[in-house]
């Protein structure tokens, strides 16, 4: 699979890299503090709240949600070019079952179709050897 994905790639930190590896796998997993009950994401050193990393690991996610607010790219800007082929498309904040939101894009449908509360689950775009991103569908 080499790449012909021309579109900028998320960047990689030791933040971040877990993610991107469970991603690979096709596994959508966030960090979690055990002893807060919580979500953390974006990925982070320590606990927001108990500012502790001691009881954080990462946890998979059912990967099913809705649709929490969207909004349709119609015109991109500057050095965005490589996405303008996709145009119209959706980016939408995902609240997943769990509790956490993402951001990420809808796929499979027209953004005519597409809804506030609308039924989501998680799709793996395997977009370059390193790559793997994370998208949602309509259930
Ligand atoms: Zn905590």
């Amino acid at each position: 699979m080499e790449s012909k994905y021309d579109r900028p790639l998320p960047e990689i930190n030791s933040l971040t890299a877990p993610f991107w590896e469970y991603c690979k796998k096709h596994e959508l997993r966030m960090q979690f503090c055990r002893r807060c009950k919580e979500w953390i994401w974006y990925p982070k050193a320590i606990c927001p709240k108990c500012g502790k990393n001691d009881q954080m690991v990462w946890e998979r996610l059912s990967g099913k949600g809705s649709i929490y607010s969207y909004t349709v790219i119609r015109q991109v800007i500057d050095n965005s070019e490589s996405f303008s082929k996709d145009i119209p498309f959706v980016i939408a904040l995902i609240e997943l079952d769990e509790g956490p939101r993402i951001y990420s894009n809808i796929v499979g449908v027209s953004y005519e179709s597409i809804s506030i509360g609308d039924r989501v689950e998680v799709v793996f775009e395997d977009v370059t050897n390193e790559i793997t991103l994370p998208k949602f569908k309509k259930l």
